[in-house]
This record gives structure tokens, sequence and C-alpha cells, in this order.
């Protein structure tokens, strides 16, 4: 029994987003096959390098894994209108099985469609004049520990050495050698809490109409620190890093004069539970002036490296709401508090 995405019950409960009647079109015509799978059956095997794309139509099914000792994990359940096989089909062999647990109906997507939508995507919209991708920067999957290294080289691929692509960046990237030498530029938040998502992609959508307007060659300066900060050490309203951004700030202000070769200045303290090789803080800065960059990237590495025993502190739970409340205050923080179900906006 085939059902066509244009007859698909899914659609209707609004399991999907809206898409006009082209790109159903388009899903219909990607879709090869309507499966049946008996409870207990095996939908995808750990290992296959061959697994397909699928979206369960209908039933329970579920994602797990054999761990050495034998025991099973459950990683998911999936219900209705879950996308599976994703991974497999993105890169070479499915990392655990899918197994129903009801009656599933399955829909049949071709697995190696998938890159191709995008690639296909490039290639039909093209030629750009640049690319501005807004990524996180710590994306790890079980066969790739530089997930956007990996993306950044395909787009490289498809558009050449000379487009210019600027990607904003999570504060917590593991910013890794590819990223940087495959980006023209990468632009990072500077807050923790992250506050600064809307500024972050202002800077680099300026910083990329500049690179397009005055086509000058930007010099870049990378650099990795040795160590490790712990996530609960990186907040950007306590020191260290307080400090440590308010630098970043002003070396790429230029406004002192040995700054002036200086367009921008990212520093990336690191995610380290993705527990990868190149886990850790790292920086990037661009200019015109290939001394001015290499000296300020020096400066900055310094001074995170400078500040390695002090990400290393203790950390005090609060033992009482009044601790809570000096702290807030001492840090001229505003707590709001609010009756339940009243109204936050
Ligand atoms: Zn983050």
């Amino acid at each position: 029994m085939r059902v066509p995405c244009f007859e698909c019950a899914l659609r209707r409960t609004g399991a999907f987003k809206p898409i006009n009647d082209l790109e159903l079109a388009f899903i219909n015509e990607m879709k090869r096959d309507h499966l049946v799978c008996p409870p207990g059956g095996e939908i995808i095997a750990a290992g296959q390098d061959q697994a397909e794309l699928y979206t369960l139509y209908a039933g329970w099914a579920i994602r797990c894994k054999t761990l050495p000792d034998g025991r099973r994990q459950i990683l998911n359940i999936l219900l209705p209108g879950d996308l599976i096989g994703l991974q497999g089909a993105m890169f070479e062999a499915a990392a655990y099985s899918v197994e129903a647990i009801t009656e599933v109906q399955l829909c049949l997507l071709p697995r190696r469609k998938m890159w191709s939508l995008f690639d296909e995507d490039i290639r039909k919209l093209g030629p750009f004049d640049a690319i501005y991708l807004d990524l996180h920067g710590a994306m790890v999957a079980e066969n790739t520990e530089d997930g956007e290294g990996e993306l950044l080289k395909r787009i490289r691929t498809l558009v050449g050495g000379a487009m210019p692509i600027v990607a904003s960046l999570d504060y917590h990237a593991n910013l890794t050698p590819d990223m940087a030498s495959l980006a023209t530029a990468l632009v990072g938040y500077r807050t923790y809490p992250h506050i600064d998502m809307a500024v972050t992609g202002k800077r680099a959508a300026e910083l990329l109409d500049r690179l397009l307007k005055e086509k000058r060659p930007v010099y870049r300066a990378y650099r990795q620190l040795d160590f490790l900060i712990p996530l609960v050490w990186q907040c950007t309203f306590i020191e260290p890093a307080k400090s440590i951004f308010d630098l970043v700030g002003e070396l790429e202000a230029g406004e002192k004069s040995h700054n002036q070769g200086i367009v921008s200045v990212t520093h990336t303290p690191g995610f380290p539970p993705a527990d990868i090789a190149q886990c850790g803080p790292a920086l990037v800065v661009y200019g015109h002036d290939k001394e001015a960059v290499e000296a300020a990237a020096d400066k900055l590495a310094q001074t995170v490296k400078a500040q390695e025993r002090a990400f290393a502190g203790e950390h005090r739970p609060f033992v009482n709401l009044q601790h809570f409340d000096g702290f807030l205050q001492e840090r001229k923080i505003d707590l709001i508090r609010g009756e339940p179900g009243a109204a936050l906006v």
C-alpha cells in the first residue's frame, strides 16, 4: 500500500512544517516505497553501511545500541513523523540499530539523495557572491569529529577556494584548524550565557559585506590553547572570562594605533564534553596587517594561557537564597520573581 505524499495522513495532523505544492511534489517523487515491518523487526542494523532513510509513518520503534558488556541501551523512542537513518544517510555506516516495537509503516527515501539535496541546491541556486553560514562549531558525529569542518570542506569543494565564506559560531565551538583554514572568516559569540546571537550575526554580515566591497586580502592568525576550560568557569559575567572578552573587544575595536590592521577577533573557549582531539580554547584574528594580526593573536593567546589556573577555581554552592541574592546584587543582575502562571512577556 503506497501512500502518496499528497494523501499523507501525518501531514494533515500538522506533524510537519507546511510546505508548498512544488516541495510536496518533490518529496513525493523522492519517496521510493511504503513498507510494513512486523513488531520486533529490525529496520536498520548496527554497522549497516547501506542503511536507507525512512520516515516513520505509523507505529512505534526504538533506536538502540548494544554496549560492550552486552547490555542494550535504548537511545530514544521513535514516533510517527520521525526520521530514521539520517546518520547512516549522511555518513558511511549506522552506529546503532533501529527496531520496530509495534507493527510499523515506513516511507522509504533513497539515502544517497540526502547530501545531493544540499549539493544540488548550492549548484542550482548559485553562482553566489559570498556564503554566510550560521554554525555552532562543536558538532561531533560518531564517524567525524569535526562536523563543521566537514561541512565547510564539502561546500568549499563545490564553490572553490576564492569564494568568501563567513560563518558565525557559538561561544562553545571547538574551533579546529580545518574550520579556520576552510572559512574565509569565523565570527564567534562573546557571551556566556549567550545573549549576543543577533549582535554576532550582525558582525558576521558586516564583515562579509566589508570583504566583498573592499576585496582586500585578509590575513589570518589562528591559535589553539593546550588546556581545557571547564564549562562552569566559562561565564563571561565573572572573571577570568570577563577580562579576556574585554580584551577581545579592545583588540577588534582598532582604536589603539597598533590595532589598525585588525578587522575581526574571535575567541572560543571550547566545549570540553565533546572529548575530541581538537577540543578546547582557540582563537582566530583577521586583518590586513600581518604583523598586527600575529601580535594580537599572540597577546590574546598569552592572556588566556595566563589564566589557566584561574579557570580551575572551586565552586561554592549557594547554601541559601540570601547568598544568591548577594551574588546577584554584587554583579548588578536583576532577578524577577513571578507567580506561577504569570505572563513573562
Ligand atoms: Zn553555547
